[in-house]
């Protein structure tokens, strides 16, 4: 499988982390599901225009 680097993270990250962050960058999970590292200002901007974005 291909290794994700996530561009929030900056590191590598697990499908199951990657779509919790997408469901948050998605509006449909609140922002305390993902890691306080994840919380970043332009967090959604970012995740949406991801290449590995799922919704
Ligand atoms: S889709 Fe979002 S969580 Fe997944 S790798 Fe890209 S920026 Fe990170």
């Amino acid at each position: 499988m291909e290794n994700k680097v996530c561009p929030i993270l900056e590191c590598s990250i697990d499908e199951g982390l990657c779509f919790d962050i997408c469901m948050v960058a998605e509006g449909v999970a609140p922002e305390r599901t993902v890691p306080r590292e994840a919380n970043k200002p332009n967090m959604n901007e970012i995740c949406l225009e991801c290449k590995y974005h799922k919704n």
